[in-house]
């Protein structure tokens, strides 16, 4: 039996997580879950999964969740960092799912590590903003990461046994989202509900957006080069419509192994939770003749000005990631509040990185504090 604790699990990736778990009740067993606020859905989870440990963010959510579940015993309800902590590093947990949103996953991924916990990582941010303490950390304390963004799971699975073989490139595979063919000037006054209308991937709100602007993928070029260890110039973006190859690597020797299959989320989680074995999975399998073609294509980056940022903010390293990450996470909460259009994303992205000071190898406290300069300045101006 493998015990679980989620953070997170009334999102998108948390409900798919546990949907897995569900499939496989004999071989999996929920010990901790957390929600922001959601507590309607946490409290049905509580009764059907029965862990030990639940986080809630907010703290009258939390005591409001006590008195409904005061009928049931022998479960702990905490609230903000004290709760994911706990959540992240339960003893009773082999693995830890981060499939929480945003920058608040650092800390309980770094204390989880700490604590020996395999990490099934779906919280991107925490990487790119803290890639440089968690991987060191992690080969440390010899536990896996194992990704659940599916792009770097079937990097992930194209890796398999291939030794010290070298990496020639990395084919980092992206659908291009709603906009995709669009120029600048046509994305001007494009809307949030079109930003939201993902064509193939059913995901939260955050990186729904981050898709649409192609954000999502500069913050997965960053989190492919800290967990492959890959330079920047050996990651390529392809952009693959129909999402059905879901990233590859070509070798030296010219030799391409990719991975294919549905767009369903539930593929790459099940496989870092079994790793490195295979389970079948109640799901639509791939059907190549109902495909018929895949195609691929450049990145425009000039369309795409999210993208060509990440490139330029991991040029740059030390906080500038982070800047990054935080302007992102500030401009798209105001998109989704309607309070600025979609292309300033990217506008005020780049602000943020021109203004924020640089500082080389930023430590943990540096990162966070890095993150409340940016937020304190886009607060100020937008
Ligand atoms: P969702 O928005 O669907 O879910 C986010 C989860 O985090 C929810 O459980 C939410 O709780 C919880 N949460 C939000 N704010 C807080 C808070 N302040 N304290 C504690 N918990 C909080 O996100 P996704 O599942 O889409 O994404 C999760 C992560 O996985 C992101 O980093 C994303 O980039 C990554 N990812 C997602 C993919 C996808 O297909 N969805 C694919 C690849 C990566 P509540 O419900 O109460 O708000």
């Amino acid at each position: 039996m493998r015990n679980v604790a989620i953070l997170g699990s009334t999102g998108s990736i948390g409900t798919q997580t546990l949907d897995i778990i569900s499939q496989n009740s004999s071989e999996l067993n929920v010990v901790a879950l957390s929600a922001g606020s959601n507590i309607a859905l946490l409290e049905k989870q509580i009764r059907q999964y029965k862990p030990t440990v639940v986080a809630v963010w907010d703290e009258d959510k939390a005591a409001e969740l006590r008195q409904n579940i005061s009928d049931l015993s022998g479960i702990q309800v905490l609230s903000q960092m004290e709760g994911l902590l706990a959540v992240a590093t339960i003893p009773e947990s082999d693995i830890l799912v981060t499939a929480i949103v945003g920058m608040l996953g650092i800390r309980p991924t770094i204390a989880a590590i700490e604590a020996g916990k395999d990490i099934a990582l779906a919280n991107k941010e925490t990487l790119v903003t803290a890639g440089h303490i968690i991987m060191p950390l992690a080969r440390d304390k010899q536990v896996k990461i194992l990704p659940v963004d599916s792009e770097h799971s079937a990097i992930f699975q194209s890796l398999q046994g291939e030794g010290h073989n070298e990496i020639n490139q990395i084919l980092l595979t992206a659908s291009g989202g709603p906009f995709r063919g669009m120029t600048w000037e046509e994305m001007q006054n494009v809307t949030l509900e079109q930003a939201l209308n993902h064509p193939n991937w059913s995901m939260g709100k955050k990186i729904t957006i981050d898709s649409s602007t192609m954000v999502n993928k500069g913050l997965e070029v960053m989190e492919a080069h800290h967990l492959f260890n890959v330079n920047l110039d050996k990651i390529t973006v392809v952009i693959h419509p129909q999402s059905i190859l879901h990233s590859a690597v070509q070798f030296n020797d010219g030799a391409v192994i990719g991975q294919m299959g549905t767009p369903d989320m539930r593929i790459p989680i099940s496989y870092a939770l079994f790793y490195p074995n295979r389970k079948p999975i109640k799901s639509d399998y791939l059907d190549l003749f109902e495909v018929g073609k895949m195609t691929f294509e450049k990145p425009d980056l000039n369309a795409f000005k999210g993208l060509a940022l990440a490139y330029k903010a991991m040029e740059q390293g030390g906080n500038i990631p982070t800047v990054l990450n935080a302007a992102n996470e500030k401009a798209v909460a105001k998109f989704l509040k309607n309070e600025i259009r979609c292309v300033q994303i990217p506008e005020i992205i780049a602000d943020c990185m021109e203004n924020i000071s640089y500082i080389n190898n930023p430590n943990l406290d540096e990162i966070l504090e890095t993150e409340k300069l940016t937020y304190e300045y886009i607060e100020g101006r937008y």
